[in-house]
């Protein structure tokens, strides 16, 4: 444990800071027996989630979608992102090679979207774009289809409707859990006069799968580690005893929502920091894995750390900011900037407190403390995350004496300082090394969301005509 809590003391500190900081990287600090636990609660869950229904368990949704992409799809299609920040609108074009390109739009999503006018919200973005790129029905056609990609858990009844089982990241939209996304975004497009058909609907991590997949088949596994976090695989149908439809040959993605993992079991090493976040979060004891995983949460607990410190005078001279007070302030981007500042007097750590946050005048020893609350609650993260992919990876052992490419998109994958390198390390010491060396890449499937969903949406397309 020690290797854990000696990085982030700091010698000019006094005593009383060094032994408060020490509390908390204990706190924060997931060891490889933790881990290690919590790759066998995985595994318990994902069985039990597989067989039935159950909300203490994984949700392992089965998606419909049961045929790998064979990168030869080609043709033009309308796709719908929504994610947790933004609607992305795209024009997908599959060029039947292997490669793909998009036009895009991107909406960020309102205040008021998230918290009512959703649908409505959702309809005026598709109008605009398809105004603007001159997008028209085919001839003979009324309305133009499209794949839709629904970042938020739905069980699906098809692979064109699926009833919402619960908002998260920060969406509280009225009357829409339980109902069909489908049917309420459709009914949003007729009283916007949009002329769009959702023929089909995936989860992003399964569109980030389909797109990691169109270009490299031997994709096994797509991840989001974004605004929210959760992944998708390919499963044996025989494997999903839930699964009632009648052909149980061939195999079938299903989506993990793995950011739901604890929330009856109470694995995971929650700190006061954490429990304060999940108590004034609108989903209150859901999606706690996510919430010490994901971008929308990273911040937040660095910020509910640093308040603690500041309440005991070790940090600011005992000060805090109008910003630094308010909830959610502290984006996760900063902690990016702040955990990649190695300047030796630490400016960039400077900037963002006293530029953005509008902090005091910060000393070394501040910056060097919120550098390191930040390096704990990020670590903490790449851990846990590197954790969730173990665990998925050794629910498939057979699969991992080929090459394994896992489709990755997100935030988080993208802009926090050696994201990558930390998952394929820490992987390292839970799979097979020989293995994480030699066969597995982890590929960034840019985008992936929605193109995913233009394959899907093709594939259905094409066996309906
Ligand atoms: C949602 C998932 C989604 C993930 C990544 C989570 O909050 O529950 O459905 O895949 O975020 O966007
Ligand atoms: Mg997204």
């Amino acid at each position: 444990i020690n290797s854990f809590v000696e990085p982030y003391l700091i010698p000019e500190g006094s005593d009383e800071l060094n032994k408060n900081l020490k509390f908390m990287a204990n706190g924060f600090a997931v060891t490889d027996d933790k881990i290690r636990e919590i790759i066998a609660g995985f595994h318990e869950s994902m069985k039990t989630g597989l067989d039935h229904d159950d909300k203490d368990a994984l949700p392992m949704i089965p998606t419909f979608v049961r045929g790998r992409p064979t990168g030869q799809e080609k043709g033009t299609y309308l796709a719908l992102d929504l994610g947790g920040t933004n609607l992305r609108v795209c024009q997908v074009t599959l060029n039947g090679d292997t490669t793909y390109s998009l036009v895009q739009q991107k909406f960020t999503i309102t205040q008021d979207a998230k918290e009512s006018r959703l649908w409505d919200f959702i309809a005026e973005c598709v109008g605009v774009f398809l105004e603007e790129h001159g997008m028209k029905p085919a001839p003979g056609k009324r309305t133009i289809p499209c794949g839709y990609t629904f970042s938020f858990p739905i069980f699906q009844t098809s692979i064109s409707s699926g009833n919402l089982s619960m908002w998260n990241k920060g969406f509280t939209v009225p009357n829409s859990v339980g109902r069909d996304v489908v049917n309420l975004t459709q009914s949003a497009f007729q009283r916007h006069h949009v002329p769009v058909e959702v023929v089909a609907i995936v989860n992003d991590t399964v569109g980030t799968l389909m797109t990691s997949g169109y270009s490299y088949p031997d994709t096994q596994m797509g991840i989001i580690f974004g605004t929210g976090t959760n992944a998708a695989y390919w499963e044996k149908l025989e494997s999903i005893p839930k699964w009632t439809g009648e052909d149980r040959k061939g195999e079938m993605v299903v989506n993990l929502e793995w950011g739901a993992f604890d929330n009856a079991t109470k694995v995971l090493p929650y700190t006061m920091h954490d429990n304060k976040l999940n108590r004034k979060s609108p989903n209150h004891g859901f999606q706690v894995y996510e919430k010490m995983i994901s971008g929308l949460f990273l911040g937040e607990v660095v910020r509910n750390a640093l308040l603690s410190l500041v309440d005991r005078r070790l940090l600011f001279e005992g000060r805090s900011s109008e910003i630094l007070n308010k909830s959610y302030t502290f984006d996760t981007a900063y902690m990016s900037e702040i955990v990649a500042d190695d300047s030796s007097d630490l400016h960039g750590v400077k900037a963002v407190l006293e530029g953005t946050l509008d902090l005091p005048t910060t000393t070394f020893i501040d910056r060097q403390i919120v550098q390191n609350v930040c390096n704990m609650v990020g670590t903490r993260g790449v851990r846990l995350s590197a954790a969730a992919m173990s665990a998925v990876l050794l629910a498939r052992p057979e699969l991992m004496k080929s090459n394994v490419s896992v489709g990755i998109d997100g935030s988080m994958y993208q802009f926090y300082p050696n994201f990558e390198q930390d998952l394929y390390k820490v992987s390292s010491v839970f799979l097979d090394p020989d293995f994480v060396q030699n066969r597995l890449q982890l590929r960034l499937a840019k985008d992936g969301s929605g193109v995913g969903a233009a394959i899907v949406a093709m594939t259905v397309d094409r066996d309906r005509a």
